[in-house]
This record gives C-alpha cells, sequence and structure tokens, in this order.
C-alpha cells in the first residue's frame, strides 16, 4: 500500500502486507513462513541470490516473508525508510549500537534507561572495548561535556524507564546532528501514534515488541527503525568506511547502488549483524506481534486514557507520596511529544518507604494486578523495582536512574477504569 496516503491506524492493519494478500496463496492474514531454508530453482538462480545480483530469500537466519511484513509495518508507523526485526528488544539496543560504534569507540546515553540497557552499556559494551558515557536526562551540558572525538552515538529513551522521564528529542538531536552524531531513541514506552521520534531529528528508533506494541504479554521481540539518510562517511565511522573483509572489501558508505546507501545502516545490520552473529526474530513471534500492532492505536489510547486517571486519583490519596506521568508531571514537554496521550505507564511512591512499597504491591498482586517484570500488556501489571528489575544496580546508580526505594511501577491496563481504581484503593487501604 501507499504508506504515504494513509494515517496510522490504517497502516497499522495493512502496512507491510502485499496489495491482495500473500502473494502466493492470496491468505488475508499474514502467513507464518516456517521454514528454515527456501528452494533455489537452480545453481545458477542460487550463485544470483548469494551474489546480490538478484534479491531473493536464501536463508530464514536473514529473510522470512512474516518477519519482512512486520519490519515494513513498524517502519510505516514510524515513518521510517527501513527497518529490521530482532530476537529482543535487548537485542535491538545491542546491535543497534555495534552497527555503528567498534571497539575503542564511545557512545553517550542518558542515564535513565531501563535496567538492561543501562547494565548492557555500562558492564557489557567495555567488554567488547565501547566506552558508554552518561549524563543526567536532559541536562544538555553535561551531554555536550561528555561527547568527545571518539563519541559515535548519543542514546536517550524518549520516556525513561522507571522514573518517566519526557527527553526533550529536538535538542538531543541538535547536539547530536552539531557533532555529525546518530540520535538513537528507545521509544519502547511511546509506540506510535503517541510519538514518532523521527519526526522530531532522531535517526534511530528502537521498541521492544514484547511491550506495547505486541500488547499481550505473549512474546519477546525488538525493531530498529532507520530514518534514512544518515551521512555516515565521516571517516569516523570505521565500520561504514572501511572495506569489509566478509563482503570483497565493500564499503558501506561509499559503494552500496543508490537507493540503498540512504538506509546503509539497515543493510549493514542485516548482512554483518542479524546474518552472521544470528539475533533473528523467530516468525512465530513475529506473527504474534502482527497481530498486536493491528490493534495498537486502539489499545494505546486506552492505555494512556486509564494511565492519566489513575495518575490524577493517585495524586489526591493520602497513602501516596508523589505520582509521576508525563502530562501531569512535565507537561510542556509532553504536551510537545505526546500530544495524542502519555502512554500507559504510571510512578509513584507510597508513603512510609520501600517496606510499604513492598507489601502495597503483595496486596495489589491478584485478580487484576499481577506482580511481574513487563509492562506493555493488556493486563495491569505492577512492580516494587529496588528490590526487583534495578536490584543489579548500586544505591547510588539507582539514584541515578531515580529510582527510589518507595517507588512503585503500575503499567496500566486496558480494563474498566473503575475496576482498576477500586483494586489499588483496596490495596492502598491494606498497608
Ligand atoms: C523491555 C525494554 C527493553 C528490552 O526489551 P526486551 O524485548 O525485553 O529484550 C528495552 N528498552 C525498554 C525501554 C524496555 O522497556
Amino acid at each position: 500500500m501507499s504508506n504515504r496516503k494513509f494515517h496510522i491506524e490504517t497502516l497499522a492493519v495493512h502496512a507491510g502486507q502485499p496489495d491482495h494478500g500473500d502473494p502466493t496463496t492470496y491468505a488475508r492474514a499474514v502467513p507464518v513462513y516456517r521454514t528454515t531454508a527456501y528452494n533455489f530453482r537452480d545453481s545458477k538462480h542460487g550463485a544470483d541470490l548469494f551474489g546480490l545480483r538478484e534479491l531473493g530469500n536464501i536463508y530464514a537466519r536473514l529473510m522470512n516473508p512474516t518477519n519482512d511484513v512486520l519490519a515494513k509495518r513498524i517502519a510505516a508507523l514510524e515513518g521510517g525508510a527501513a527497518a529490521q526485526t530482532l530476537s529482543s528488544g535487548t537485542a535491538a539496543v545491542y546491535f543497534t549500537v555495534t552497527n555503528i560504534a567498534r571497539a575503542g569507540d564511545e557512545i553517550v546515553a542518558a542515564s535513565n534507561l531501563y535496567g538492561g540497557t543501562f547494565s548492557q552499556f555500562d558492564a557489557i559494551l567495555p567488554n567488547v572495548g565501547i566506552k558508554a558515557r552518561f549524563a543526567p536526562v536532559n541536562d544538555f551540558a553535561a551531554t555536550e561535556a561528555a561527547i568527545n572525538e571518539k563519541t559515535r552515538i548519543v542514546f536517550i529513551e524518549a520516556v525513561g524507564n522507571p522514573a518517566l522521564d519526557v527527553a526533550d528529542i529536538e535538542k538531543y538531536a541538535e547536539i547530536a546532528h552539531r557533532h555529525g552524531l546518530p540520535l538513537v531513541v528507545d521509544a519502547t514506552f511511546t509506540p506510535p501514534p503517541l510519538l514518532r521520534a523521527l519526526d522530531h531529528g532522531a535517526d534511530f528508533v528502537i521498541h521492544s515488541l514484547s511491550k506495547w506494541i505486541g500488547g499481550h504479554g505473549a512474546g519477546i521481540g525488538g525493531v530498529v527503525v532507520e530514518k534514512g539518510g544518515f551521512d555516515f562517511t565521516n571517516p569516523k565511522f570505521a565500520l561504514y568506511n572501511e572495506p569489509d573483509a566478509g563482503y570483497h572489501g565493500l564499503r558501506f558508505a561509499h559503494d552500496l547502488p543508490e537507493p540503498l546507501k540512504a538506509i546503509a545502516f539497515s543493510i549493514r545490520l542485516l548482512t554483518v549483524g542479524i546474518r552472521n552473529q544470528g539475533p533473528t526474530l523467530a516468525p512465530d513471534a513475529a506473527w504474534i506481534f502482527l497481530q498486536g500492532v493491528e490493534s495498537l492505536p486502539l489499545r494505546i489510547a486506552r492505555h494512556s486514557e486509564n494511565a492519566l486517571a489513575v495518575a490524577k486519583h493517585l495524586q489526591n490519596h493520602p497513602k501516596v507520596a508523589w505520582v509521576k506521568y508525563p502530562s501531569l508531571t512535565q507537561p510542556e514537554l509532553a504536551k510537545k511529544y505526546l500530544p495524542n496521550g502519555a502512554g500507559g505507564m504510571v510512578v509513584f511512591g507510597v508513603k512510609g518507604g520501600s517496606e510499604q512499597a513492598r507489601c502495597f504491591a503483595d496486596s495489589l498482586n491478584g485478580e487484576l494486578f499481577s506482580l511481574l517484570a513487563n509492562v506493555g500488556d493488556a493486563k495491569s501489571l505492577v512492580i516494587h523495582p529496588a528490590s526487583t528489575t534495578h536490584s543489579q544496580l548500586s544505591d547510588e546508580d539507582l539514584r541515578k536512574g531515580g529510582v527510589l526505594p518507595e517507588l512503585i511501577r503500575l503499567s496500566i491496563g486496558i480494563e474498566h477504569i473503575d475496576d482498576i481504581i477500586s483494586e489499588l484503593d483496596r490495596a492502598l487501604e491494606s498497608i
């Protein structure tokens, strides 16, 4: 379909699938292609595919028509030129970074990251020779001070986990671009139609598909969308300017044919990261996410509406010390970046501290809310991060990431708002 003509709600249902359904069977739903390899008509066909003289399917670590529809659909929703699916959001982050930076390079990231991403940057990237420097979110002086001649990426989360700070994406883009660097935004908490970070200057957008896009807590996957046209010809991007030994000396920023040059990142991610390092999304998982994405605009509107109502309710509750919800806590930034709703997450502090917060989470866990380490399910979820998701971080890193001991993180589902609020009241009364 012609993506430009249609709204996000329409793209969520149709984009990426050939018109008239599946090209071989005309199946209306996207089929799951459960195959490891694809037949060559003859040796010449195989040789042409391997030699990139003809484009087509070779082996399912690299390409699968089910995953392809999903990648194209997410790219359409985000307004990007290309996208690649990966086995998890975590893999999407790791393979995005290592598709731009290599040993000896550095990245600069906001410090309020998802716990797993923070650990990856802080503890694992150094093992492959990449140093991450952190700056508090929206502290532009500190961000700029952390950038040096070795920096290759500026990385932020659109709405940080779990403190829900809204990043000023346009300011980050201005700084990154002034230094010739790409801005990578993890927008997992604010999928379209809440936010399209590429429209605000981001060059790459990452999603964990496991969260709101999948939307039913039924699978693990990730995706990275490329805006297209980022200039990787500066020699400091060695991975794009030095001849690639795996591809007969190809230089990704220079030697690709014109239409592919603009999406050199996605081509390199597919042919180097995914092909030869293997973080492939299973087509069954891709199919699950395709079911989810069809209703994403409907669900995310309800998630946002319910979460705002919960945040307003908690603000007036005597047992609640403080509440964070993007449109209440940072109204200016939320108005600019999240005019269609601020997402399904609410965080708040239980009066008393860590022990009371733990008791509250235990009391809430049951009929409607589930106590678990996930967000973005249609079902309401609760967690006490300091004792679970963020427990591997030091006290200092916890505070830097905004994870206070009394903090409760709610992922508000699409149940009836009256039921959600009465469960929260019951659990607050019980402590
Ligand atoms: C969950 C999450 C990830 C990691 O995604 P997985 O699919 O669980 O690997 C990365 N970033 C954010 C903001 C997340 O919420």
